[in-house]
């Protein structure tokens, strides 16, 4: 059988050039008659991927000179903790901005280490929609203000960057970094596992604005010190050089393509495809997300009969399109359509899907 479009939340589908080229440098890495898994991070051969991936990741998401980026271990889930020990003083609030899962898994992770307020909350809703600007509760001398800029469960996204003041904007862009083009000056923090848009899982990026680095935070050891990890370039102890190459490779693909330009408009046409799908299929399928927040990287859906659930997916299966089922908190099916997914992908699922009712309408 051959390789299946494979519609994971993340770990998801890489770009299959960039698992060509690991092939075929699985062995040696150029010259270094090694591969790149067995090199030392402190070797010039490691180096040089690590610094070629910072410099072009960079370039892809035009990071200014004044925002320092860090390659990190322990998924956006630790960064969700870090993020409090490094930039709030003990007992200082930070607000939180919740839209899904995810977000109040943030506020979680961070909840022993600051005083964690919902500023704004979907749950009522459903988490359906982003709540109102004009509703959220927030304070002055907050340490920061978190949202999630796409709920990779709930299938909600923002379109613009919320306007919070003078309080830095902290998000995690997990599940949507490099999906569009996007002002990082409006941002004190961005945060991102890799495993959905930027290559393997094992490796977290995190791009912060240098000036916060200068604040106190809260007692911590070094390895929990983003100042420290940056002096040390990511090197505070032995980095994930495997994860870290297969990034480099991921981003270098997204340069190669045309950059974020260029995948913001795949990724409308992709997103359009399938909820035009859900949409036009009168009630046989349904996304529930109120539109002008609905999610081009997860497409969550039900079928209008959960009985047929194991039907599609196992028919979904057989004709190569694979992980569509949803995640537990909510049921039902989910596409992510991540950048490295390709509009064949999209193309084959809704087509797929229209046949489905066809036999089981
Ligand atoms: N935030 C978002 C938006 C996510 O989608 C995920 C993982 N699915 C996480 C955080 C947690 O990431 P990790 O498993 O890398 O800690």
């Amino acid at each position: 059988m051959s390789r299946a479009f494979n519609f994971s939340p993340g770990p998801a589908t890489l770009p299959e050039p960039v698992l060509r080229q690991a092939q075929a440098e699985m062995l040696e890495w150029r010259n270094a008659r090694a591969s790149v898994v067995e090199l030392s991070h402190r070797g010039p051969e490691f180096l040089q991927v690590a610094r070629q991936a910072e410099a072009d990741l960079r370039m892809l998401l035009s990071i200014p000179d004044d925002y320092a980026v860090l390659f990190l271990q322990g998924g956006a889930t630790a960064q969700q903790a870090l993020i409090a020990l490094n930039f709030a003083a003990p007992g200082q609030q930070a607000d939180y901005v919740l839209t899904g899962h995810w977000g109040l898994t943030a506020l979680k992770q961070a909840a022993p280490y600051v005083d964690a307020r919902i500023a704004a909350d979907g749950e009522t809703g459903g988490y359906r929609d982003i709540p109102p600007r004009a509703g959220w509760r927030l304070s002055d001398d907050a340490a920061y203000v978190h949202y999630t800029a796409n709920e990779t469960i709930h299938g909600v996204e923002f379109r613009e960057v919320p306007e919070v003041g003078n309080v830095p904007l902290f998000a995690d862009f997990s599940s949507s970094i490099a999906a569009e083009p996007l002002d990082v000056s409006k941002f004190g923090l961005i945060y991102a596992g890799a495993q959905k848009n930027l290559g393997p899982v094992g490796i977290a990026v995190v791009i912060v604005r240098r000036d916060l680095l200068e604040r106190a935070g809260q007692p911590r050891a070094p390895i929990f010190d983003y100042r420290a990890h940056l002096a040390g370039e990511s090197m505070l102890n032995t980095p994930p050089t495997w994860n870290w190459y297969l990034l480099g490779l991921t981003v270098k693909w997204m340069l190669d393509e045309g950059g974020v330009a260029e995948f913001a408009r795949r990724n409308a046409r992709k997103a359009a495809l399938l909820y035009q799908a859900i949409d036009g299929s009168g009630g046989f399928y349904r996304n529930e997300v109120a539109p002008a927040a609905r999610s081009r990287m997860n497409v969550p859906f039900f079928l209008h009969d959960p009985a047929l659930d194991a039907a599609f997916l196992g028919e979904a299966a057989e004709a190569g399109l694979i992980s569509l089922k949803g995640h537990r908190v909510l049921g039902g099916m989910r596409a992510s359509i991540y950048n490295a997914m390709p509009e064949a992908g999209v193309q084959a699922l809704a087509a797929f899907m229209r046949d489905f009712q066809q036999r089981h309408g």
